[in-house]
């Protein structure tokens, strides 16, 4: 009887343990940006699908966005806040169905660890709202190597 009592020890040990990573996980996503609202605000200021991802880190379906195909040359502003993100010239056809980027706008975004879904991944927020973007991947084209994929609803167009 003892080892089996040993071992659910030990097993309880490493549930709490992951509990306790899990909480810090969430903690240090109370990050601090310049532009802050209430949810109540940003319900007001944001139609329903913009704020569900943008403020809820949600992602629209894949190849319904409206700027996955957009060529325009121009700037891709954060539909929050109009914050510049991203440059046309860096646009490139991924295949994914959300708009792609190997590049942003020097400190227009940051970046963090998601670890949702079971997955490993690298979120995209702008800098200014803190505004949920979408995702940055490491197998895009030169120069950087970098894929930000983007949710078109995140995104407001300025056309050159
Ligand atoms: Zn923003």
């Amino acid at each position: 009887m003892k080892p089996i009592f040993v071992a659910l020890i030990a097993f309880l040990m490493y549930f709490s343990a992951c509990g306790q990573n899990k909480q810090n996980a969430n903690s240090k996503k109370k990050m601090e940006f310049p532009i802050k609202k209430t949810d109540d605000e940003w319900k007001k200021s944001l139609n329903e699908e913009q704020y569900r991802v943008l403020r809820l880190k949600g992602t629209e379906r894949a190849f319904t966005g409206k700027f996955y195909k957009h060529k325009d040359k121009g700037i891709y502003v954060c539909a929050g806040c109009g914050n510049e993100l991203f440059k046309s010239e860096t646009k490139f056809e991924s295949g994914t169905g959300w708009p792609s980027y190997y590049d942003v706008i020097p400190n227009a975004v940051v970046l963090e660890t998601d670890y949702s879904y079971g997955m490993v991944r690298t979120e995209v927020m702008c800098a200014k709202c803190g505004g949920h973007l979408g995702h940055v991947f490491d197998d895009g084209p030169k120069p950087t190597g970098l894929r930000y994929c983007i949710n078109s609803v995140s995104l407001d167009f300025k056309k050159k």
